[in-house]
């Protein structure tokens, strides 16, 4: 099958293996149906999902994997059916890209539960047979039934995430009716989910406490996010001090833990609601009887539910907090997302840092994540300079600086759309060891333009040759 061997009409990013490690693939995308869009994808979140399937984490990766389910981009073909859209509409794509559409599921609106299967953004089989590949790719074809409006102001980069994160803590919160202003929220975990919960929570009325087991959330908990108390879990005498005081918790921590400290901060009758996945988690079943507690769990929700959470996040101007990264420092980014080190979701810049490439291999192989820290800039400088792009270097030190939550805001400084944006990866160690200058980039917030060209030239031969190609 031509889209295994690297040939195609589309290219993605594909982890290749088990290492998770991903790198530029090309592959087909079927031809545009009487019942499909084509979508040019201009954002992607990265999403947990993303990293436990590039790295086989549940034992069903299909390789080549090309990830990515919190897709948003631009409405660039319709088929001969589809009146619910026209090019230029501004879309997202979730987790999932087609059901049965006639089961009892699909009929409740829950048609990520299709008692046939849905068939997921990637590592599914479609209705072709071919095996889906997902949103970190140039373009995708789907099924308009399964592609939502994204509201014309909301902005691209940030409905990317709603289409997972959003709608992961939206529809538990609507299900088990936690829109009634002034009941009492707890949040465990503020990752990419909690951050979200809060948000909603927030945006409903509610009074939101964040459970969290590091002081370190503590500020942006309360200041960035507006949270009404932060709670440190291990600190039994904060605990003890919140008992019985929730009416809803949503559960966003995604390593193994006890819910018996949460479970003792419910109210009789309150809800926690798992959204997560950890391995295991215990707890003593009188703390959910004497208090008559419900323990439920969600994952993704239907169509309706998609389409009424972006929507609201529209109405109400709810943003996620995002850091874009071009597509070559995804490997990065999954490194970081495994160290939870993210605030608080990663979006790929897929229109600027893929889709300039076209469908060349070679040219997006240039930008490889490189062996070295300059290698990235100097492989991306050859290109826009042979292209005559525009660009701006941004240094390790301005990347720190734009990257912060309050920056990554709707009219805060973000980049120009009709420049390449040249990031550093914040690593001086790993510069000054590849002969570059004097501790990297570290103390330098000058953009490309006014450094000398010495310089420059130091960064260009530190990666003379290209990166070696991967072969599937
Ligand atoms: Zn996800
Ligand atoms: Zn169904």
């Amino acid at each position: 099958m031509a889209a295994e061997t690297g040939d195609g009409n589309c290219l993605g990013w594909a982890a290749r293996d088990p290492s998770g490690f991903l790198s530029p693939f090309k592959f087909n995308r079927r031809a545009v149906g009487s019942d499909d869009v084509s979508i040019k994808i201009t954002h992607c979140g990265v999403c947990n999902g993303d990293l436990l399937w590039s790295t086989n984490e549940f034992g069903d990766s299909i390789y080549p994997v090309v990830p990515g389910h919190e897709i948003a981009g631009i409405v660039q073909e319709v088929g001969a059916n589809v009146d619910r859209f026209k090019i230029g509409d501004h879309v997202g794509v979730g987790f999932f890209v087609n059901s049965c559409r006639d089961c009892e599921l699909c009929n409740n609106d829950l048609e990520f539960h299709c008692s046939k299967g849905a068939i997921i953004t990637f590592n599914s089989v479609d209705v072709d047979g071919t095996i889906t590949k997902g949103g970190f790719s140039t373009f995708m074809v789907v099924h308009h039934e399964y592609c939502f409006k994204i509201p014309d102001k909301y902005p691209l980069e940030f409905a990317a995430p709603l289409l997972c994160a959003g709608l992961t803590v939206y529809a538990p919160m609507k299900l088990h009716k936690m829109d009634q202003p002034g009941k009492r929220l707890g949040v465990i975990g503020l990752g990419g989910l909690g951050h979200m919960t809060v948000k909603f929570g927030k945006a409903f009325g509610l009074e939101v406490t964040v459970l969290s087991t590091t002081m370190s959330k503590k500020d942006e908990a309360l200041t960035l996010l507006g949270a009404d108390r932060f709670v440190l879990s291990s600190d039994e005498q904060q605990m003890n001090a919140i008992a019985k005081s929730l009416d809803f918790i949503i559960d966003t921590a995604s390593t193994d833990h006890s819910l018996d400290p949460y479970l003792k901060l419910l109210k009789t009758t309150g809800v926690i609601v798992i959204v997560a996945a950890p391995g295991e988690m215990k707890f003593s079943p009188i703390n959910i009887v004497l208090g008559m507690n419900t323990i439920a769990g969600s994952a993704v929700a239907g169509r309706k539910m998609t389409q009424e959470m972006l929507d609201y996040c529209a109405a109400h101007d709810i943003y996620p907090i995002i850091e874009t990264i071009p597509m070559h420092y995804v490997n990065e980014a999954f490194k970081r997302l495994r160290a939870r080190d993210v605030k608080y979701r990663f979006v790929i810049d897929i229109q600027t840092s893929l889709a300039e490439f076209g469908n060349d291999v070679d040219r997006a192989y240039a930008v490889e994540p490189a062996k070295t820290a300059f290698g990235i800039k100097a492989g991306i400088r050859r290109i826009v300079e042979a292209e005559g792009i525009p660009y701006t270097y941004v240094s390790s030190n301005f990347f720190a600086g734009y990257f912060l939550p309050g920056l990554s805001q709707p009219g805060s400084t973000t980049p120009p759309r009709d420049k390449v944006v040249i990031l550093g990866d914040g690593n001086p160690k790993v510069g000054a060891s590849s002969g570059g200058r004097n501790g990297g980039e570290k103390g330098n917030e000058d953009d490309g333009e006014t450094q000398d060209e010495e310089e420059w030239s130091e960064f260009i031969n530190v990666d003379a040759a290209p990166p070696t190609r991967q072969e599937n």
